[in-house]
């Protein structure tokens, strides 16, 4: 791949072609404000944060747009640049909560971020009493529209990552809000829930019910289905509380679906969870050791003919697992009758 050279702030730089500004930027450690870009996301230049000054270029571009070129000068940090974000910031404040203290987000926020950046404590302009009630419908997030900016990252990650178009921004000025067909609550919109849109939130409007956060976090592979995405339990007090997608790996590139994100603590912790093999005897269960368990089920599969059994394979074997199991089923059990859950 033919590489660029451009100088940013007066570090010179060497990228890939093909690489916007802002990445070069981000490549040299060197920060632009942002709240509507994502790296997995088409750029869209819509909260304007990201200005810059470039010579030889009339304006103020985005930098999130702006392919580098060789050669090309860059400076992020001018006065002109800082009062456009400034003016930008202001706008998009005007009627946001500003309660960081009490906030979800707090501390985990890209709106406090940049406002930190750029010195803003207060709002300047007047507060409208626009107010949206909260959609708590969905059972694992809810959309709190008071707090969103409407950067569009959630309805750009629904359209451009996971495909299903459940939500878009509708209505106009002050009432302008992130909603699903017919404004319906998320429950009853065509919504996954596979929380991809919550993720990429940059404040508080789209946040988990679990609101602890982890103390450390332990890297493994989604016990559910075959596909082996990796992902990160968020660890506190022994318990599961939360599940991030693993950005490095290539097998998913931190995307989760609904199973992986918000169901692993429940079974995980979930009292009735069978941890130890069980025998029924005059139809009760009772506690077992795995050597008895086995013996029991070798004995019992040991007075059938084979074609009076069938074995049931699990997507959430891994593929060595289910090779043992049809291996199992045919060579030693000699029977053909082999299926799996996945086909249900
Ligand atoms: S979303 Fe961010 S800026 Fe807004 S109140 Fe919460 S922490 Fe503060
Ligand atoms: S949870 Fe998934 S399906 Fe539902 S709106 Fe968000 S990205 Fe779309
Ligand atoms: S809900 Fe979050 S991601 Fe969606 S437009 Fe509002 S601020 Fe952006």
């Amino acid at each position: 791949m033919e590489t660029i050279k451009l100088t940013i702030n007066g570090v010179e730089v060497k990228v890939n072609r093909g690489t916007t500004v802002l990445e070069a930027a981000q490549a040299a450690n060197i920060y632009i404000p942002t709240l509507c870009a994502d790296p997995d996301l088409e750029p869209y230049g819509s909260c304007r944060l990201c200005v810059v000054e470039i010579e030889k270029i009339r304006g103020l571009p985005t930098a999130c747009t702006t392919p580098a070129t060789n050669g090309m000068v860059v400076h992020t940090e001018t006065p002109a640049v800082n009062e456009v974000r400034r003016t930008s910031v202001d706008l998009l404040i005007a009627n946001h909560p500003m309660d960081c203290l009490t906030c979800r987000q707090n501390q985990q926020c890209e709106l406090q971020q940049v406002t930190a950046h750029l010195g803003i404590t207060e709002r300047r302009f007047p507060r409208t009493d626009q107010a949206f009630p909260v959609d708590t419908s969905n059972p694992f997030f809810d959309l709190d529209r008071n707090y969103c900016i409407l950067c569009a990252k959630c309805v750009r990650t629904c359209d451009e990552i996971t495909g299903i178009n459940a939500i878009d921004l509708a209505f106009r000025g002050y009432s302008a809000r992130v909603a699903t067909f017919g404004d319906k609550p998320l429950i009853e919109s065509t919504c996954k829930s596979c929380g991809e849109c919550m993720v990429r939130c940059p404040v508080a409007a789209l946040t988990p019910k679990e609101t602890r956060r982890p103390i450390h976090e332990v890297k493994t592979t989604c016990p559910y289905c075959g596909v082996g995405c990796q992902m990160y339990l968020g660890i506190k007090d022994g318990q599961v509380i939360t599940v991030r997608g693993d950005r490095d790996n290539e097998v998913n590139g931190g995307h989760l679906c609904v199973k992986g994100r918000f169901g692993i603590a429940e079974f995980v912790h979930h009292p009735e969870r069978l941890t130890n093999p069980q025998i029924r005897k005059n139809g009760k269960l009772a506690e077992t050791t795995w050597d008895r368990a086995l013996d029991e089920a070798a004995a019992r599969l040991g007075q059938y003919a084979p074609n009076e059994v069938a074995v049931i394979a699990s997507a959430k074997c891994t593929n060595e697992e289910n090779y043992v199991l049809q291996k199992l089923g045919r060579a030693v059990l000699g029977t053909q009758n082999i299926d799996h859950c996945a086909r249900l």
